[in-house]
């Protein structure tokens, strides 16, 4: 069994906005989050805009606040950790970011840029000339030597998110939460970088949080599938069992409008939701997913939000009538 690396209990992330003069409205981003990641485990949190799992991926970094829950890493609590701790923590997690295009300095070289985690971690000239070869290498950008005095504008898209990744390992990270590494970059590169963060991480044994919209992509990449929506976790398990046979009809529905290259499966019937997904301003009462649900009763399903019950060992999914619909 693989040890537990990052648990996340109950956890909600609140931001709060004024309307008018007396009133202050809460925008529930993350609304009471349970899940955990092992060590060389990846879980992909699948969601639309504005499901909150964004957010969620920085929350379980620090980057923002909780406004309750726990976070516990390495068996330690962190949810409210001393600058001196949050140094230990910053060490060990790292972040991949969405845009390849923004996310690197342009004025700075790829030396400049890969070392620069290492500057702030006080690493000596040649541990720092060592580990930049080392993480160029370990992406696959070679040889290295001809990558160090380049700048962003001069490398594909593709090979900027190499260089992010690069950054990212160069500290020996434990735990990664990758926000859309590959949905900026080019589709004939996207399968590639993900494999090669797969392997990445089966080397060196990190637990990563991968966030994306595309339920397609963490076949290549996920052993666990998280799904949110509006702020709350849907359904969660295995990737491999969710994307055979997804229970939650919000999971359903993301499965079948991946586009079918097989001809033969033209006309399959495919299950879409209609409407748009709700503001975290102003939730749905009940299950968040109601208003879109073709098996909403209009009565329990608006008034009561489901909890998460386990249907399956590891396999969790949030409604009402799962068994009902499950067994259609
Ligand atoms: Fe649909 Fe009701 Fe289940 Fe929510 S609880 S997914 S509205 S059937």
């Amino acid at each position: 069994m693989r040890d537990s690396l990052l648990e996340l209990q109950e956890v909600r992330t609140y931001f709060y906005v004024r309307k008018g003069l007396f009133k202050t409205l809460a925008v529930k981003a993350v609304d009471g989050v349970s899940l955990s990641i092992n060590r060389g485990e990846t879980v992909a949190i699948v969601g639309e805009s504005g499901s909150g799992k964004s957010t969620l991926g920085r929350t379980a970094l620090k980057l923002v606040e909780p406004t309750s829950g726990k976070i516990i890493f390495e068996g330690k609590d962190i949810t409210n950790l001393s600058s001196e701790d949050l140094k230990w923590f910053r060490r060990k997690a790292q972040m991949i970011f969405q845009d390849p295009y923004t996310s690197l300095n342009p004025f700075m070289t790829i030396k400049q840029i890969i070392e620069e985690p290492l500057v702030v971690h006080g690493f000596d000239a040649r541990e720092r000339e060592e580990r930049v070869i080392k993480a160029l290498e370990d992406v696959r950008l070679l040889p290295p030597e001809t990558f160090l005095s380049k700048y962003p504008h001069m490398l594909s898209g593709g090979q900027r998110q190499r260089v992010g990744i690069a950054r990212c390992l160069v500290l020996e990270p434990v735990f990664i939460v990758a926000d859309e590494p590959v949905s900026m970059i080019d589709a004939s590169s996207r399968v590639e970088i993900l494999l090669l963060m797969r392997s990445l991480q089966g080397k060196y044994g990190i637990g990563m949080m991968y966030i994306t919209h595309d339920i397609a992509t963490t076949k290549y990449f996920s052993d666990k599938i998280a799904v949110m929506y509006a702020g709350k976790l849907l359904e969660i398990g295995p990737s491999q069992r969710i994307l055979k046979e997804p229970l939650h009809p919000y999971t359903v529905a993301l499965i079948d409008a991946v586009p079918d290259p097989d001809p033969h499966n033209r006309f399959r019937l495919r299950r879409v939701v209609t409407g748009e997904p709700p503001s975290p301003l102003n939730p749905p009462s009940g299950c968040r997913f109601h208003p879109r649900c073709p098996y909403s009763d209009g009565m329990k399903c608006v008034k009561e939000e489901p909890e998460m019950i386990e249907v399956d060992m590891n396999r969790k999914v949030a409604c009402h009538y799962i068994e009902k619909i499950a067994g259609k």
